[in-house]
Formats: C-alpha cells, sequence, structure tokens
C-alpha cells in the first residue's frame, strides 16, 4: 500500500473554493493507486478568532465573545451548505455543526462567569476549529466522490497534560493509528482528521502549538511509516525568504531535513518547528506544495540534500525575542556560574536561542514571554539583570557555512546599516544567525536576499521561475 498523509494548512481549507481544490488533490492521488490520510487545519484564521472569543469571554464580555462565535457558527454552516446538496448528509452535518457551537458558546458563558482562562480551557475553546473543519471536508470529499472516514485525532494523538504545547507520546499514537487508521485504509477508504488537537491519556483535549497541523500530519505519517508526508499550503514550497517580505524569492526545490528544521525553529512560518521530528525518525520524505498551484512540484525535504553551489538555502526571521544581559564582575575567573544560570531558564522551563559570553556577562535570548520578570527576579540573586525585547534573530541557512572562507565579512556588509546586537556563528555549520532590532527585519532580509540570491545555483533553486516573473 502506498500510504501518504496530505496535511492541509487554513487557506487550503478556508472557504468552499478551497475546499473543492483540496478535494481535487486528493481525488488525484487516489486516482494514482495511492492510499491518503489527510489532515486539515481549521478554515483560515479560526484559531485566531476563537482564541479572541476566549480572550473576551474571560474579561467578562460575554456578548462580544458569543458574537464571535455566532459568526463562526454562520461560516460553517455556509461552508457545509455550499458544499454538500444531499439531504441525507446536509442535515446531519449542520445539526453537528450547531451541537459544537453549542457546546462551544456553553464553554464561553461559563468562562464570563468564572473569568479565568485556563491553558486547559484555552485548549478546548481552539479545539473546535479543527474538529469541524474536519467534518466538513469528510463530508465535502464524500459528496466529490471520494470514500472518506472523518476521523476524531483526539483518539489517536496522544499527549502528554502540557497544555497549549503537548508532547506527542508515540507508542501509544503508533498503537492507535493501527488500531483506527489502519482499518479504514485496509478497506479503502481515506481517513479525514483534524490537525493541532490531541487529547491526553484521560481523555482530555490538548493541542500542539500554533501551526501544529503540520506536526499532527508528521506524527501520523511516522506512525503509519508513511511513503511520504505532504504539508499543502499557499505557497509554492520552502522558499528562499518568506515570500511576503521577498516577493523575489525562489523555491527551493530540495533540502535537507537539518536545514528545514533549523528555519522552521527559527521562524519560517511554512513548517511547524518540530514537523521534521516523526519524518527523520523513519525517514520519510517530506514535501512541501501549493495548493493553489498543485502542479508545481515543491520543496521536497530529504535526509541528504544534493550539493549547493550557493552558500545559503534560505533566510528565516523569529522575532518577539528578548536579549537578557546577565553582568557578575565577582564572577570573575570563577567556574559553575553558566550551569546557575541556565538552572534558572530550566526552572522556568523558558528554551535559549541564543548565548554570547565574556569573562563576566553573558547575553542569551529567549522568546519574549511572560515569565520575564521571575527569572529576571532569579538571576537577580546572582547578578545584575538587564533585559530588552523587540529583538528579532535572523537565521541563514545552508550547507557548510562553517567551512567558507569570509563568509561572515559578506553577510555583515550586506546589513551594514543595521545595528547587529549578537551573533552566532560556528555553532552549526548550517545556520549563521544574529541578532537585529525587530523592526530592521524586514530591511535585513531583503538586503541580505538581494546579496546571496542574484546567481542561485539552478540544480536547487527554481530559477526559470524569476525568468518567467521578470
Ligand atoms: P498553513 O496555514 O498552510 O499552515 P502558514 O501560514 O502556517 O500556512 O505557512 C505558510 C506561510 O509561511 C506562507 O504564506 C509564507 O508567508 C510563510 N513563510 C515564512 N517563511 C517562508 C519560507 N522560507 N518559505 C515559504 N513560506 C514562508
Ligand atoms: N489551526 C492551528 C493554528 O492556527 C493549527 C494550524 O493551522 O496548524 O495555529
Ligand atoms: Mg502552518
Amino acid at each position: 500500500m502506498s500510504l501518504v498523509v496530505m496535511k492541509f494548512g487554513g487557506t487550503s481549507v478556508e472557504d468552499p473554493a478551497a475546499i473543492g481544490r483540496t478535494a481535487a488533490i486528493v481525488a488525484g492521488r487516489v486516482a494514482k493507486g495511492k492510499s491518503p490520510v489527510v489532515v486539515v487545519s481549521a478554515m483560515a484564521k479560526v484559531t485566531d478568532q476563537l482564541l479572541r472569543a476566549g480572550a473576551s469571554a474571560a474579561t467578562g464580555d460575554r456578548t462580544g465573545a458569543l458574537a464571535i462565535s455566532s459568526r463562526l457558527r454562520s461560516r460553517h454552516r455556509d461552508t457545509a451548505t455550499a458544499l454538500v446538496s444531499e439531504a441525507a448528509v446536509i442535515a446531519p452535518l449542520l445539526a453537528k455543526i450547531d451541537e459544537e457551537f453549542d457546546a462551544l458558546d456553553e464553554v464561553l458563558r461559563g468562562l464570563a462567569a468564572i473569568l479565568e482562562l485556563t491553558p486547559r480551557i484555552s485548549d478546548l475553546i481552539v479545539s473546535f476549529g479543527e474538529r469541524l473543519s474536519s467534518r466538513i471536508v469528510a463530508a465535502a470529499f464524500r459528496e466529490k466522490g471520494i470514500n472518506a472516514a472523518h476521523v476524531d485525532s483526539r483518539e489517536v494523538v496522544i499527549t502528554d497534560a502540557q497544555f497549549q504545547k503537548a508532547v506527542p507520546q508515540d507508542e501509544i499514537i503508533e498503537k492507535k493509528a493501527e488500531e483506527k487508521l489502519r482499518p479504514l485504509l485496509n478497506a479503502g477508504q481515506v481517513p479525514v482528521m483534524g490537525g493541532f488537537i490531541a487529547s491526553n491519556e484521560d481523555g482530555i483535549t490538548t493541542t500542539l502549538g500554533r501551526g501544529g497541523s503540520d506536526f499532527s500530519g508528521a506524527l501520523i505519517g511516522g506512525a503509519l511509516t508513511a511513503e511520504a508526508i505532504e504539508i499543502w499550503t499557499d505557497v509554492d514550497g520552502i522558499m528562499t525568504a518568506d515570500p511576503r517580505v521577498c516577493p523575489d524569492a525562489l523555491r527551493v526545490r530540495t533540502i535537507s531535513f537539518e536545514e528545514a528544521a533549523e528555519l522552521a525553529y527559527f521562524g519560517a512560518k511554512v513548517l511547524h518547528p518540530a514537523t521534521i521530528l516523526p519524518a527523520v525518525k523513519k525517514n520519510i520524505p517530506v514535501y512541501v506544495l501549493n495548493s493553489r498551484n498543485a502542479s508545481c512540484e515543491g520543496t521536497r525535504i530529504i535526509s541528504m540534500a544534493p550539493h549547493c553551489k550557493s552558500p545559503f538555502k534560505s533566510i528565516s526571521v523569529k522575532k518577539r525575542l528578548t536579549i537578557i544581559d546577565v553582568v557578575a564582575s565577582r564572577m570573575l575567573m570563577s567556574h559553575g556560574y553558566m550551569s546557575q544560570i541556565f538552572a534558572i531558564f530550566d526552572k522556568h522551563q523558558c528554551p535559549v536561542d541564543m548565548v554570547s559570553t565574556s569573562e563576566v556577562s553573558v547575553s542569551l535570548t529567549v522568546d519574549s514571554t511572560d515569565k520575564l520578570p521571575a527569572i529576571a527576579d532569579d538571576l537577580r540573586h546572582l547578578a545584575d539583570v538587564k533585559y530588552e525585547g523587540k529583538k528579532a534573530l535572523v537565521c541563514m541557512v545552508g550547507e557548510d557555512i562553517r567551512g567558507q572562507n569570509g563568509i561572515a565579512a559578506q553577510v555583515f556588509n550586506a546589513v551594514k546599516h543595521v545595528n547587529v546586537r549578537m551573533i552566532s556563528q560556528g555553532a552549526s555549520e548550517i545556520n549563521m544567525s544574529f541578532m537585529i532590532e525587530e523592526s530592521d527585519a524586514e530591511e535585513a532580509v531583503r538586503s541580505l536576499h538581494a546579496a546571496f540570491f542574484q546567481e542561485p545555483d539552478p540544480n536547487v533553486f527554481d530559477v526559470e521561475a524569476r525568468k518567467t516573473i521578470a
């Protein structure tokens, strides 16, 4: 059986036209003899709106929260009605949509009374996005002749109980996938599931973090040892930079797991940072593809990418970072200082992205979180502490950067007009990154892109597309 997991993002299921395109893509795979498992995100922007509804309810704005829910109810009902005409299907589908929204409204009313939004309740509220989209997509697929079966992902993707960033339990997921998905596939059916949502071992709804549907797709692909994991989105693949920032960005034809993971971790929103892990474990190729341009071959992510003559493959930016400066002159020549500092970040479960040290001072960068005052208080027991937000990390990823003479000079020459606060080179062979003000980030990416992608290697980048645009 040629099993392929196909994950469709929010824009690929945003309205009846998008769901129609998605159905055609899946039908095309089935016609070629493939057995797809389909994983869908919530319809575009729905997760944000659900979070807003939750936040409004938690501040006591019951009417505002219910108004958001009511607009979402209409959008989902209208989408279902536009896609499904068979009376025996649409009536129960609309009833199911109403049942889900009635349940959501109950939660919002309760929240407006309690006025406390816990991570657990937040996960419950956002879960409605994928619960609804997956039902509608499954029904639309059936209407279009695909033998689709809706599966509640919360019965397959089992995680720990860390709400909002739950950690998947791989062995249980493998077992559940065999139990719940394999029989459907063996019977020639196409399972359709919501991404992002999961449950803990007690059956309480959890989520995998924002953008987590990619991760769901990869987890299912890994659990079933799929032949490929396809991430269908609204761009032609992994590009040399975010095309919203650099409209002349080029598609990268092939990239390594390692490079893609680095890009995803350092801000390339096209992939959730954890997507690559399950694929690496079983050496499953991941493809990033465009549901609006299905004939484009996209980006192939594999363990060993072919040699690239250009120094870099892509530039990403991670925003909303904070620099923390820790200065302790009394630590001069002493040891154990770093481990004490890191123990504090560990205690607050706060990952550190970049570190730069001198004899008595250490600068670290972390995501801007509300834990910062508490972290700073703990650090002050050791040293003087200053922290400053609104920073961005620019990350340049390519093959063997460490081995290329003069590369740092070229990079910093390209951004000589920008104030660089911290630099990291050499920690990884494939990544060179530096920290700047968030407000300089876009300009810096455009300057770097102009400097490094003038003559891109045609074996690795889709230079034909650039010629067509020109
Ligand atoms: P989906 O809803 O399909 O998961 P996302 O919005 O999460 O889609 O991710 C796709 C977006 O990622 C693109 O529209 C693009 O703006 C952004 N992006 C950022 N960096 C890159 C990159 N290097 N290559 C392609 N897209 C990128
Ligand atoms: N719907 C979720 C989000 O917007 C998950 C995803 O789209 O991947 O974050
Ligand atoms: Mg995404």
